[in-house]
C-alpha cells in the first residue's frame, strides 16, 4: 500500500500516502500544518482563513490517513471523523479479533449489523457490476499467498485450485432484513480491503457535509477525496504516483484537477513481493486465483462515490487495460472515468477526464466512447 496522491496548492506541496515512511509524514505535517493549519496551533498567527482549518493525522486501517477541513466547524468534522475512522477501522478489519468480519470468517457469528452490513451489501452488488473482478471472498486465496501476515509464499496450483472452490460471491447468501449471512461451505471467508477504505472516505465526506464544510481534503492512504473546492474556488489539484518509483515522494505521473470527486488507486507497485525476479502483487485475479498480472502497474479511479471508486479500482486492476477499457465503454450501472499506468510507463486515460489530468511523464493516450 505504498500508494499515495498528492494535492499541490499554489505555493506549497500537500502528500497523501498509504503505508509512507514517516520522513514523508514529517512531510506531509509541514506541507499541511506549517501553513498554520493544524487545528491546535496558536490562533493569534493564523490569518482568518486559517483559523477556520483543521487537520488532523490519523493511522487507522493499516494505513495514514489525513483529513483536512475549511470552515467554522472545521475542528467538530474532523474530530468527528477521526472517531469514525477508528471505528470503522475496528469494524471492517478481517484480522481484528472484535470485527464483525473476523466474527463471520470464525463462525463465531451469522449476524453483521452497521457498517459492516453496509460494506456487505455495497461488495454484493459491486461484485456482480464488475463482472466479478471484484470480489471479497478471494480472502482465502488472499492468505494462502501470505499477504495479510506478509510471509509471503508461492501457494501450488493444486492448493490454488482447492481454495479457488472456497471462493465466488454466489456462495453467500446475504439477507439485509435480518442481518444474517450465509456462506456455501465453511472454509469461505471475505475481506472488505479492497473497499473499506472507499467505504470510509464516502463517510467522512457525509460527516465534513454536515457540519456544512464545503472545501475539505480527505486522503485514507491514496484514497482521496477532494471535497467541494479549494477555499478560492478553484479546483484541488490531486497528483497520481509514478508506479515506477514508489518510495520517491516527488515522483508523480500526473495530475488531476477536480472538484467534488474521489481518486482511488490501486497498483501493482503498492503491496507485492517477488520470487525469482517475478513480482507477486497483492491484488488477486477471482478467476485464476493468482495475483494480477497484466501490464498494468496502477489504476486510478476518479468517481463521486469512495465505495464505488475502491471496487472499481481493484477491478479494474484485474481486468486489465483492454478489457477495463471496453468495461468502461458499456458502463451504465457505474459512471467513473480511470487513469491507466502500464508497467512501461504508458499513460492511458479516460475522455471525461482527459482535459483535466496532465502528465509529467508521458503524453496520456486518451481512451474515447466510440
Ligand atoms: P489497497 O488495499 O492498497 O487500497 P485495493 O483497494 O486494490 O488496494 O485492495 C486490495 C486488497 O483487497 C488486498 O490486499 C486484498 O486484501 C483484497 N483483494 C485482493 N484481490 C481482490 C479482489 N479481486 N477483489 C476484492 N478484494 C481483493
Ligand atoms: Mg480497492
Amino acid at each position: 500500500m505504498e500508494k499515495f496522491s498528492e494535492r499541490f496548492s499554489d505555493r506549497r506541496l500537500c502528500r497523501i500516502s498509504g503505508l509512507f515512511p514517516v520522513i514523508l509524514i514529517c512531510l506531509l505535517f509541514v506541507s499541511l500544518c506549517g501553513c498554520s493549519m493544524q487545528s491546535d496551533s496558536s490562533s493569534s498567527e493564523k490569518t482568518p482563513e486559517e483559523s477556520e482549518s483543521a487537520t488532523r493525522e490519523v493511522y487507522a486501517m493499516d494505513t495514514y490517513m489525513t483529513l483536512t477541513a475549511y470552515g467554522a466547524s472545521a475542528d467538530d468534522a474532523v474530530s468527528e471523523a477521526s472517531r469514525r475512522l477508528y471505528e470503522l477501522d475496528a469494524e471492517l478489519s478481517a484480522t481484528d479479533e472484535s470485527s464483525q468480519i473476523y466474527a463471520l470468517n470464525n463462525r463465531l457469528s451469522d449476524q453483521v449489523s452497521g457498517d459492516a452490513a453496509a460494506v456487505l451489501s455495497a461488495s454484493i452488488r459491486l461484485s456482480s457490476l464488475t463482472e466479478h473482478c471484484f470480489d471479497i471472498s478471494v480472502y482465502p486465496l488472499v492468505c494462502a499467498w501470505g499477504f495479510p501476515t506478509r510471509e509471503y509464499r508461492i501457494p501450488s496450483g493444486e492448493e490454488i485450485n482447492s481454495l479457488l472452490s472456497h471462493t465466488g460471491m454466489e456462495g453467500i447468501s446475504f439477507d439485509e432484513s435480518t442481518g444474517t449471512v450465509t456462506f456455501a461451505d465453511d472454509q469461505m471467508m471475505i475481506d472488505a480491503g479492497a473497499i473499506a477504505k472507499g467505504y470510509a472516505s464516502d463517510v467522512v465526506a457525509d460527516i465534513f457535509r454536515s457540519h456544512d464544510i464545503t472545501s475539505g481534503l480527505i486522503s485514507l492512504g491514496g484514497n482521496v477525496c477532494a471535497l467541494g473546492s479549494k477555499t478560492d474556488g478553484s479546483d484541488w489539484n490531486v497528483a497520481i504516483q509514478d508506479p515506477s518509483s514508489p518510495s520517491d515522494p516527488n515522483a508523480y505521473a500526473g495530475i488531476v484537477s477536480c472538484s467534488d470527486a474521489f481518486l482511488i488507486t490501486s497498483g501493482s507497485y503498492q503491496r507485492y513481493f517477488t520470487e525469482d525476479g517475478k513480482r507477486y502483487c497483492h491484488i488477486i485475479d477471482p478467476s485464476t486465483g493468482y495475483p494480477a498480472d497484466n501490464g498494468l502497474a496502477s489504476v486510478t479511479v476518479i468517481s463521486s462515490s469512495g465505495t464505488e471508486g475502491d471496487a472499481l479500482s481493484t477491478a479494474l486492476y484485474v481486468m486489465g487495460l483492454e478489457r477495463a477499457s471496453e468495461f468502461w465503454r458499456n458502463s451504465t450501472d457505474l459512471r467513473f472515468d480511470a487513469i491507466f499506468i502500464t508497467e512501461e510507463g504508458k499513460i492511458y486515460v479516460t475522455e471525461g477526464i482527459a482535459g483535466d489530468f496532465e502528465s509529467s511523464l508521458a503524453e496520456p493516450e486518451v481512451i474515447s466512447r466510440s
